[in-house]
């Protein structure tokens, strides 16, 4: 039996691809480089680094491939991509401002690096060399708008012609005939990557949400998202507090010889004062959310009109809406707005609440959220988010920083372990758990059982179909709660991750079993 075929969202992940060999390496350079304090001139011998040979490996040209690696090299800083065809240094005496340990990041975090994109086809039907040029050719019969004919023994089809319908490739016997459609929009739920005129790939900023999940799905790597990795290096060499937050997808994302108690030490070595767990800030939007709930199934039962917390007047509030995924919020936002206004909840994310719980011990920390997402760095332009996160990283940047500290993390010898959050806090990584969460909690405050109807889907395309059915009220029966997450299987699938993503949901479960407790309330009330 054939292996069932894998969506786009699975086919490049947990793999060591040269794609994700170039975007480690020059994160680990650009690591590298603030670590020793080099002079910012050696910005320039970067590229060189990473593509030493005097011929091409992946490209026509080496002198393509260390340009690609010149754009990479900017963002990497967290600086803009140059302007397309400009010529001059990588840098423009920014370096000095990128090098200190202050935020620059600005909009847009997700970029086409455009020299590196191979401008591929957009939507299409093609007929592949398994044609037979079979007797019946029911291709040809099948198209409405004579778009097939037989060239040569072989099924050839009219681009021009071609509607896209695919009726052709449904009816052939032996499947040779290919959908296609360029990997990037592929892979993004809101429709915001387009072409431009000369046929690279553009990214429509009002409706891009920073998701990141094109730049995983690029098989050139020609879509890339800025970093922070170089301004956090600097802080940690500073004398400020710099403290690291984990996300609960963090587990075995650097492979199974790196517990968490020796991630801790490892980050500890590269100057964190201390570590703690997101799951410990979802534990108390768990709470939040669960009384939400719970008020809500009050309203409709008629028990009440108002809510004291949450939306008001709640009796208009149809549903209570997870708001941990900035990106699935962003597209409720821009897409649904009324819908996400009214029945979103507006508890910060764990990102932000795990942050809050550091700034209260220490006012002068400098907090760096660890995690699978992209969009997060997104979420720290709210200014009630950047009051409280300095920095944004991803698994696959602290990877890097690992190198350019030269910190082998399966070497290092563990202390103790996180005892920081309880199940249900641990389990939002996992497409899924933030809604049993929240019921699971909801159930243990009330004091009568409760059948509670909800939605959880993933995929922002998912999460774009699931809204739009539910302004229209088509969803039998209608949820009370709904989970929306942006990346597939949830934060475990997220652009940030370096784990196969099957691996990681199952770890990240076993992680949260092993909690010293199940419910929030058990910690907090
Ligand atoms: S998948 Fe990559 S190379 Fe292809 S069009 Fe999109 S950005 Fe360009
Ligand atoms: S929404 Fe996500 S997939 Fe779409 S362009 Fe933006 S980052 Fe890429």
């Amino acid at each position: 039996m054939p292996l069932p075929p894998l969506n786009i969202f699975e086919k490049m992940r947990g793999l060591y691809t040269p794609v994700v060999n170039i975007r480690r390496h020059v994160l680990s350079e650009v690591g590298r480089m603030v670590v020793e304090e080099k002079p910012p001139h050696y910005i320039e011998e970067i590229p060189y680094r990473v593509i030493p040979k005097s011929t091409p490996t992946y490209r026509e040209s080496v002198f393509r491939e260390r340009a690609i690696v010149r754009e990479r090299i900017r963002l990497a800083f967290g600086m803009e991509l140059k302007e397309y065809g400009a010529h001059g240094p990588i840098h423009d005496d920014e370096e000095a401002e990128c090098m200190k340990p202050v935020k620059i990041l600005t909009r847009p975090i997700v970029n086409v690096i455009k020299i590196g994109c191979e401008r591929c086809p957009e939507v299409s039907y093609w007929v592949t060399n398994l044609c037979r040029g079979c007797i019946a050719h029911p291709c040809v019969s099948v198209c409405p708008k004579n778009a097939v004919s037989i060239v040569n023994d072989r099924s050839v089809i009219d681009q021009n012609l071609c509607i896209r319908c695919g009726r052709c490739a449904q009816v052939c016997p032996y499947n040779a005939i290919s959908y296609r459609e360029r990997p990037c929009s592929a892979a993004c739920g809101v429709k915001a990557i387009s072409s431009d005129s000369e046929g690279y790939a553009q990214i429509n900023y009002d409706r891009c949400v920073s998701c990141g999940l094109c730049v995983v799905s690029c098989p050139f790597g020609a879509i890339a998202e800025k970093s922070e990795i170089a301004q956090i290096i600097s802080a940690l060499k500073s004398s400020q507090h710099v403290y690291a937050e984990i996300a609960p997808a963090f587990v075995n994302q650097f492979g199974p010889l790196v517990s968490p108690a020796k991630l801790v030490v490892s980050l500890k070595k590269m100057g964190f004062r201390d570590v703690i767990e997101v799951a410990a800030g979802a534990d108390r939007v768990v709470l939040q959310e669960a009384r939400e709930l719970l008020e809500l199934i009050q309203v409709k039962n008629g028990e009440k009109n108002e809510g004291e917390k949450g939306k008001s007047p709640n009796i208009i509030r149809k549903f209570v809406g997870t708001s941990c995924c900035t990106a699935w919020t962003m597209a409720a936002e821009r897409n649904f707005p009324e819908l996400k206004k009214l029945n979103i909840s507006e508890s910060f994310a764990p990102m932000v609440e795990a942050a809050k719980l550091i700034k209260a011990t220490d006012p002068e920390a400098i907090v760096v959220f660890i995690g699978p997402c992209i969009a997060k760095k997104e979420e720290c332009f709210q200014p009630e988010v950047a009051e409280v996160v300095n920095f944004v990283m991803t698994f696959e940047e602290l990877a890097a920083m690992f190198q350019s500290f030269l910190i082998d993390p399966t070497k290092i010898e563990p202390q103790k372990d996180l005892h920081d959050a309880s199940t249900l806090g641990r389990g939002f990584p996992v497409a899924g758990g933030v809604a049993a969460a929240v019921i699971k909690q909801a159930q243990k405050i009330s004091s009568v059982p409760l059948d509670i109807p909800y939605a959880a889907v993933d995929t922002l395309k998912d999460c774009m179909s699931l809204l739009k059915k539910l302004e229209g009220n088509k969803v039998v029966p209608a949820p009370l709660l709904v989970e929306g997450m942006a990346c597939p299987f949830g934060c475990v699938g997220g652009p940030g991750t370096l784990a196969p993503i099957n691996r990681a949901r199952r770890a990240a479960q076993k992680y949260a079993k092993e909690a010293d407790h199940q419910y929030p309330s058990d910690i907090l009330l």
